[in-house]
Formats: structure tokens, C-alpha cells, sequence
């Protein structure tokens, strides 16, 4: 089948492209239902002490259990979910088991303490953030202090000083705000100065330069700017996709706090987050 697109320009139609769209329809059409059923759930993927190997926290990643694709991730259904509004509730879904679940660990001592939840550019548009936000907490019995919302550097490029006022109210109440996937937008470092940020956390493109080890120089060179810099602003740095013992090492010598990858844990089940099983996984 070609479409003709006007003149003598015509191309040939996709059939996978197709499908990835009538998929994509499909799934936008089933996300409300799929929250009222319960079909959502939240793994968790320990963030380490660099220093001494500690588990410090944890970031919550939701997924759905779609009863015909299997386990979707992420990438598959928050841009939809952004797109229709539908981020909202489930981003409070999200937060309010992410938070419940921290307040678990607290209680049994043998877990992290503080939690990571990811944020949408449209939950922070959104006037019930901060309200939302008090309220769980405040519902779950969790000091603010225990929790950390990421926000993407591309959400926050270009804010204006309203959409930055709900971050401010929620930082003065201690949560802690950082920057997801930092270095991967236009990363406009005195623009840092503004943002009520505390935690910057280096996207995974820094931590493949570390490969080896000694790790490439000008990757190292890099890194070294951006820890010292943040450093220097009073923000810790958090590191992605660790995913080799050799990264760990090169990222600790450059000044790095917490890491986070797959050569500590992938994302699991809460149960699976226990401090004992990850000193195992450490080694
Ligand atoms: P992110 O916040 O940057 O999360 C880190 C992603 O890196 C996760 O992918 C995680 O599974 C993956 N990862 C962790 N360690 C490693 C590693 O060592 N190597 C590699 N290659 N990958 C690693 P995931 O779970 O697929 O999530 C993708 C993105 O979806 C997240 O990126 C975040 O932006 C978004 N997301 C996840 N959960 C939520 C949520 O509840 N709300 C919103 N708004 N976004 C979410
Ligand atoms: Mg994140
Ligand atoms: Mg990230
Ligand atoms: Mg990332």
C-alpha cells in the first residue's frame, strides 16, 4: 500500500510503524481502566553509598502487568499516560505506594530509607502537587526528609519562576528534588543556580565512558567538571547504569556520592531490597 503525499512525493506505509500505532492507540485507550484494576505495580532498584557500599534508598519504577503484551515498561506507556492526563492519577498512584513502602522499610530497619519517585512534566503543571504530596505523606507517617522527587532536566529547561514555586514549597519542606538524567538536554549549568535542586543524577551516556578502567580521559574530565561543579553548588551527584565494578571505581575516585545499576541490583520486588541481600550482590 503507498500513500501519495501530494505530487510526485509519495512513500511507502509501514506496516510495522502501523501496528506500533494501533498498539499505541490500544494501550492509551486501556491505561484508565488498567489503574482501576490494579494492573500497575512498582519495582525498586537500590541507590549505594559509593564510599562504603550502603544502601541509602530507593527508586521507585512503575511497570504494567498488561494481561496480553506481559510486563510493559516504562517507555511504553508514561509518554501516553503524559499525553491524555492520565500521568496525574497514576503518577499519584505511584507516589503514594512508593512512599507507603518506604515508611515498610523504616519500620523493619533491614531496608533503605529514603525513596525516589519519578515525576512528570505534567504532574508538576498540575495545581495538586503539593497538596498531594503533603497529604501522603502525611497519610504514610513519612518525614519529608525520606523523599526524593526526579524531575528530568528537559522538565525543568526553561521553567518560569511559577512552575518552579511548587518544587520551592516542597524543597523548603526538606523533600529533596534532583535532576533526572542530567547532561543529556541542553544542560545550561548556570541555570542550575535557580532550580531548588539538591541531588544532580548523571544519565548513563557519562557512565559508558567509564567502561574501562582507567576510564577514558576526557569522559573523566568531564565528570570531574560537572561533580566538582555541583559539588560546589551543594548538590550531591547520583550516577545511572552502573553497570561494571570498574565504572563503580572510576565514578567513586571522580567524586561521585550514590550510584545506581545493574552491578548492585536491578529493579526488583520490595522484598528483594533487603540491606543483607545486597552486600551479597556487592560482594
Ligand atoms: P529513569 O528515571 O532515568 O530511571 C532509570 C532507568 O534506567 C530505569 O529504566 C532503570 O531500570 C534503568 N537502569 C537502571 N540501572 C541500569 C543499568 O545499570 N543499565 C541500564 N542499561 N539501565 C539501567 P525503566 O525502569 O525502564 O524506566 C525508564 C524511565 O521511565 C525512567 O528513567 C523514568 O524516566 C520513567 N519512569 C519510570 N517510572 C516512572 C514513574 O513512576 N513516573 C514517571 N513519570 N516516570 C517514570
Ligand atoms: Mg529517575
Ligand atoms: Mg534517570
Ligand atoms: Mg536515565
Amino acid at each position: 500500500r503507498a500513500k501519495s503525499a501530494g505530487g510526485n512525493r509519495f512513500e511507502l506505509a509501514d506496516p510495522e510503524s502501523d501496528a506500533r500505532a494501533i498498539t499505541r492507540h490500544a494501550l492509551t485507550t486501556a491505561l484508565p481502566a488498567a489503574l482501576e484494576r490494579g494492573e500497575f505495580f512498582i519495582e525498586y532498584q537500590p541507590l549505594v553509598h559509593l564510599g562504603d557500599g550502603s544502601v541509602r534508598g530507593a527508586e521507585a519504577l512503575v511497570r504494567w502487568a498488561h494481561p496480553q503484551h506481559g510486563v510493559l515498561g516504562p517507555d511504553r506507556f508514561i509518554p501516553l499516560a503524559e499525553h491524555t492526563g492520565l500521568i496525574v492519577p497514576l503518577g499519584r498512584w505511584v507516589l503514594e505506594g512508593a512512599v507507603r513502602q518506604a515508611r515498610r522499610w523504616q519500620g523493619t530497619d533491614n531496608g533503605p530509607v529514603r525513596i525516589n519517585v519519578n515525576v512528570s512534566p505534567m504532574q508538576l503543571h498540575h495545581p495538586g502537587l503539593v497538596a498531594d504530596t503533603v497529604d501522603i505523606l502525611e497519610r504514610e507517617g513519612l518525614e519529608p526528609g525520606a523523599l526524593c522527587l526526579e524531575l528530568t532536566e528537559s522538565a525543568l529547561i526553561g521553567a518560569d519562576d511559577d512552575l518552579l514555586k511548587p518544587l520551592r514549597r516542597l524543597a523548603e519542606m526538606g523533600v529533596d528534588i534532583a535532576l533526572d538524567d542530567f547532561g543529556t538536554g541542553y544542560s545550561n549549568l548556570a541555570n542550575l543556580r535557580r532550580l531548588p535542586v539538591s541531588v544532580l543524577k548523571l544519565d548513563r551516556s557519562f557512565t559508558r565512558g567509564m567502561q574501562q578502567y582507567p576510564a577514558d580521559p576526557v569522559d573523566r574530565k568531564i565528570v570531574e567538571g560537572i561533580v566538582g561543579l555541583a559539588h560546589s553548588l551543594d548538590l550531591s551527584v547520583t550516577v545511572e547504569g552502573v553497570e561494571t565494578g570498574a565504572q563503580a571505581d572510576a565514578l567513586r575516585e571522580l567524586g561521585c556520592d550514590t550510584a545506581q545499576g545493574w552491578f548492585y541490583a536491578r529493579p526488583g520486588p520490595p522484598d528483594r531490597l533487603h540491606t543483607l541481600d545486597l552486600v551479597d550482590a556487592v560482594g
